[in-house]
C-alpha cells in the first residue's frame, strides 16, 4: 500500500500500458500461458512503486468486444502477471480495461484519456506528478490528453515503430530500449520540480 501521511495528500502513477509495454504482445493475448514479461519489468515497476507511484495498467482490450478474449481469462491473465512479477515482490495496482470494439466509437479507449482520468480522480492522483508508459502512440497520446507529466515510449512492442513516427513529434520526452530505462528515466527526472 502507498504510505500517506495525509488525507489531502495527492498521490502519484505510473499509467502502464499492458501488451507490448510489459509483456509480448502475441495479439488478443488470451490466456494465462500466453504471458510473457520482457526484460527488466519487473525490475523496472519494484524500482517504481518503491519511488512511490502507484502501478495501474490502462490497457485497450478489444478482443473481448470481438470475441477474441473471454472476459473471466483477463481476471487469470493477471493473477499470471502478478506472479510473474513475485520474484521482485511488486504487484500491479490497478487495471482500467476498455473492453469495447473500435467501432464501437466509446468514451474510454485510448488515444481518449478517460480510463487514466476517471481512476485519477477516484483515488484522488495528481496528474502533474504522474507518467504514462507504452508501447504506441495512442499510449502516448491519451497519457498527454490526461494531463500526465510526461508520456514515455519503450522500445519493445511495437515501440521500435513508434519511435520512428515520433521522430519528428514532441509527444515523448524520452525513449527507452527497455522497461528500466525508462523506469530510471522517470525517477531522474521525478527529481527536478
Ligand atoms: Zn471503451
Amino acid at each position: 500500500m502507498v504510505n500517506i501521511q495525509k488525507s489531502s495528500q495527492l498521490r502519484k502513477a505510473i499509467f502502464l500500458d499492458r501488451d507490448g509495454t510489459l509483456n509480448e504482445d502475441p495479439g488478443y493475448l488470451s490466456h494465462p500461458d500466453q504471458l510473457k514479461l520482457f526484460p527488466g519489468v519487473g525490475e523496472g515497476l519494484a524500482l517504481l512503486k518503491s519511488a512511490g507511484y502507484l502501478l495501474i495498467v490502462i490497457s485497450n482490450q478489444s478482443g473481448v468486444a470481438r470475441g477474441r478474449i473471454q472476459y473471466e481469462s483477463l481476471a487469470l491473465i493477471h493473477e499470471r502477471l502478478d506472479q510473474l512479477l513475485t520474484p521482485w515482490a511488486v504487484q500491479i495496482d490497478f487495471y482500467q480495461l476498455c473492453l469495447h470494439h473500435p467501432d464501437e466509437g466509446c468514451e474510454c479507449r485510448k488515444p481518449k484519456p478517460k480510463l487514466i482520468l476517471d481512476i485519477a480522480f477516484e483515488l484522488n492522483i495528481d496528474l502533474s506528478k504522474s507518467y504514462m508508459i507504452g508501447d504506441r502512440l495512442s499510449d502516448l497520446e491519451a497519457g498527454i490528453a490526461a494531463g500526465c507529466r510526461a508520456s514515455l515510449l519503450v522500445k519493445t512492442g511495437d515501440g521500435a515503430k513508434a519511435a520512428l513516427q515520433i521522430e519528428q513529434k514532441s509527444l515523448a520526452p524520452f525513449v527507452g530500449e527497455s522497461f528500466l530505462a525508462v523506469a530510471q528515466w522517470i525517477v531522474r527526472d521525478s527529481s527536478h520540480p
